[in-house]
């Protein structure tokens, strides 16, 4: 495993809500991090039908842009009664032409369910691939993943994506409505993360 030896990453994301889950996790290094939004990068297509292989992908593309190493994060929720779908098509669920709508992407998902008859609980876990890449083409992944359950109707204002409808195993508040200090302590991003902490990170001071 290679080890991360630069002062400065490059979080390869445009998603607001993973750059700030991200950006959180990696305070306490001291990493200069700088996103791909800000270094004005478009988003490459996501072709692979893994979470790896698309985490590779944005990877990659913002190490080669910048010249420097690059995390980028593919995730998404797979619910069992839907065959793991939406899965790594999960922000595709959400695409209107007038951009993104969650709460539209959810209700899919309970008519969904409501239409199959599913039984309770109706199982999920979020999923999240970390994919560190560095300009010469070496990179790592680790993987990460939370249990929990779908809801309806949707709870809370906190968090990003399909957060207020996925209530985690042991807990009684949804992704949506919890502290978001609590979301980082359990999340699948963080589940993810400590294995580049322990990993690439493991001779950063922190
Ligand atoms: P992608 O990784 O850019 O393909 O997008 C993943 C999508 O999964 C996001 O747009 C969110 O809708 C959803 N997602 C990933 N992680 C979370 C999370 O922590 N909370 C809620 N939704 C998430």
């Amino acid at each position: 495993m290679r080890a991360f030896d630069s002062d400065k990453l490059v979080i390869a994301t445009h998603n607001k809500g993973k750059l700030r889950e991200i950006a959180e996790l990696l305070a306490p290094f001291g990493i200069e991090v700088v996103s791909a939004g800000d270094l004005g990068f478009e988003e490459p297509e996501e072709t692979e039908d893994t979470f790896a292989g698309n985490a590779r992908i944005k990877a990659h593309f913002a190490a080669k842009a910048s010249g420097l190493p690059a995390l980028s994060d593919d995730s998404g929720i797979m619910i069992d009664a839907l065959d793991g779908a939406p899965g790594v098509y999960t922000a595709d669920w959400a695409e209107t032409p007038n951009g993104r709508d969650f709460p539209m992407a959810m209700k899919k998902v309970w008519d969904l369910l409501e239409e199959k008859n599913a039984p309770e609980p109706r199982t999920a876990r979020f999923c999240a691939t970390l994919c560190l890449a560095w300009p010469d083409g070496h990179d790592e992944i680790f993987e990460g993943t939370i249990e929990g359950r779908i809801v309806w109707p949707m709870r809370g204002e906190h968090g990003f994506g399909f957060d207020p409808i996925f209530l985690p195993d042991g807990e009684t508040e949804t992704f949506g409505e919890m502290d978001p200090e609590r979301k980082q302590a359990i999340s699948h991003r963080t589940d993810a993360f400590r294995q580049l902490v322990s990993g690439p990170f493991k001779d950063l001071a922190k």
